[in-house]
């Protein structure tokens, strides 16, 4: 049985806890690796390395800290194949959408790149007589990271690229489900000229989670998760008087209006919300037809395109749509609610419960689902799935599907599908959610714009990625200077009274 370590002073280092957590692979439901779980020890330890090491990486002007992440583009474009297999294998996804896992953190690191530019800060001239004025943008000194199991390569890198590059040394603590990418990404950042002990990874549980959150050194945590943990660590890490930014869970509603080309609106709704086995925090998890016209129009076209939805491991390669869900437990939590949404009344109108994969009976497939005729108070409405379920939730008019995903306590994205440019642009502005899309069903913002919800989907202010990152990794600080009149008329010879 492998075991994995964590990532320390540029070396891989032994768990010493004595506890570990199984890393599956979702296909075949095996064990194939142990992670060890740090202690509060094992972290403070960590923290002492980064704070050793982070002043020199400081000091390292930002262009050639930029030149890091561009020789880290370089060998992650080389290891892409390598990479996109490890995360595949640990956490279930196709092989190709592993590939664009690795390839939207790779486009972090490459903003990042810009470094010296969005670091540059702000000068006035002659801001009173003989008085200037600069800002700058410090690094905080030791950063960390808290990650999920669902985007275990691109997360990371959100994080840690904008971090280390704005000077900072930074810990990460990622998912125990799925942390070998993670690891791998260190040893491909240090390949590329990063100094040891400035990027430390450090597996582990609640334990670390707490033991960052407490440790006084670290200056600013980023979390992302699902809702109830990023609202502990939100609390816990800002009365310790952290900055702290942490992304929650998820509910994104897809309006389809009665105007939608219903063929475009059906292959969007597929590949958002089966995409991934649906875990993905940018899912559409709840389709909204204005009309029952639309309604049955929709329904009419997704349920052929939904049972020849093709589900099976990673290495079949591009002949599959979707893969098995992370955990035996995550497989149990979506049937459970899939028969809540039964028992509570919804109509299933495809049924994935009997879904079996000949010669993978023990992987954690999940057949697709579809539901219609779902209202706000069952649970399949108000909780997140995380899985390939889609509910259908009929609106009588516009502003009455407006509405329903304005009610909703999450907020992280949403699209509207309509071929008319009012009830977009109506939508765009009224609506309470971070991130829209207008027939785009995954709205996820490239590097150079930031990414974040609304509402129960975030806490804090500042978003992930964009410039927002770089306001986020460092801290202002202006000086005012003053420099009276001197002598301009050549040397004084003899000498003066002091006057
Ligand atoms: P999770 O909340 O279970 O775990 C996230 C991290 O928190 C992991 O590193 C885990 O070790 C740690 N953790 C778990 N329980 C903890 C506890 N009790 N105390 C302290 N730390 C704890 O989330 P997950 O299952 O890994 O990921 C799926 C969730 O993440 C979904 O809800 C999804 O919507 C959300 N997500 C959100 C975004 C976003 O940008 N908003 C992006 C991706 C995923």
């Amino acid at each position: 049985m492998q075991e994995l370590t964590h990532y320390i002073d540029g070396a891989h280092v032994k768990g010493t806890s004595g506890r570990f957590a199984d890393v599956f692979n979702p296909a075949t439901g095996e064990v194939q690796a142990k992670v060890p779980l740090a202690s509060a020890d094992e972290l403070a330890h960590a923290v002492d390395v980064a704070q050793k090491a982070q002043p020199a990486w400081a000091a390292t002007n930002p262009q050639r800290r930029a030149r890091v992440m561009m020789k880290f583009v370089d060998l992650l474009n080389r290891d892409m194949d390598k990479l996109a297999e490890a995360l595949s294998k640990e956490h279930g996804k196709t092989f190709p959408d592993a590939k664009g896992d690795v390839q939207r953190g790779l486009e972090v690191v490459e903003y990042c790149i810009g470094a010296p530019e969005l670091l540059k800060g702000e000068y006035t001239d002659g801001a009173g007589p003989g008085i200037d004025m600069y800002s700058m943008r410090q690094p905080l000194g030791v950063s960390a990271g808290i990650t999920p199991f669902n985007f275990p390569a691109m997360i990371p890198m959100w994080m840690f690229a904008p971090a280390l590059a704005c000077g900072n040394a930074f810990i990460l603590k990622p998912s125990e489900r799925d942390p070998s990418v993670p690891l791998m990404l260190a040893e491909l950042l240090e390949e590329a000229g990063l100094p040891k002990g400035v990027l430390q990874v450090v597996n582990g549980d609640k334990e670390a989670v707490d033991a960052i959150l407490d440790h006084e050194v670290i200056q600013s945590v980023g979390f992302v998760g699902s809702t109830p943990i990023a609202e502990y660590i939100y609390g816990r890490g800002c009365s310790n008087g952290k900055r702290v930014q942490c992304f929650g869970g998820a509910k994104n509603h897809m309006i389809v209006m009665p105007d939608a080309d219903m063929d475009q609106a059906a292959d969007a709704l597929v590949g958002a919300g089966y995409g991934a086995a649906g875990e993905r925090c940018m899912a559409i998890s709840v389709a909204v037809p204005v009309g029952d016209e639309t309604a049955d129009r929709l329904i009419e076209k997704l349920v052929p395109r939904i049972e020849k939805l093709k589900v099976g491991p990673y290495t079949a390669g591009d002949d599959v749509d979707y893969g098995p869900v992370v955990t035996a437990a995550a497989k149990e939590k979506i049937l459970g609610l899939v028969q809540s949404g039964v028992d509570q009344g919804a109509e299933l109108v495809v049924d994935g419960r009997d879904f079996k994969l000949q010669g993978y009976e023990d992987g954690f497939f999940v057949g697709a689902h579809l539901f219609d005729r779902v209202t706000p108070d069952m649970d399949i409405y108000k909780q997140e799935i995380f899985g390939p379920v889609l509910s259908t939730v009929r609106a009588g008019s516009y502003e009455e599907a407006l509405k329903l995903a304005m009610d909703h306590e999450m907020g992280n994205g949403t699209a509207i599908f309509t071929r008319d440019g009012d009830a977009a642009r109506d939508f765009a502005n009224r609506i309470n959610i971070g991130m829209v899309g207008i027939n785009v069903p995954i709205p996820v913002p490239l590097a150079y714009h930031t990414f974040g919800g609304w509402k129960k989907s975030m806490f804090g202010d500042l978003n992930q990625h964009g410039p927002d990152a770089f306001k986020f990794y460092t801290r202002t600080k202006t000086v005012t200077s003053r420099w009276p009149s001197g002598i301009k008329e050549g040397g004084e010879f003899n000498f003066k009274a002091m006057d």
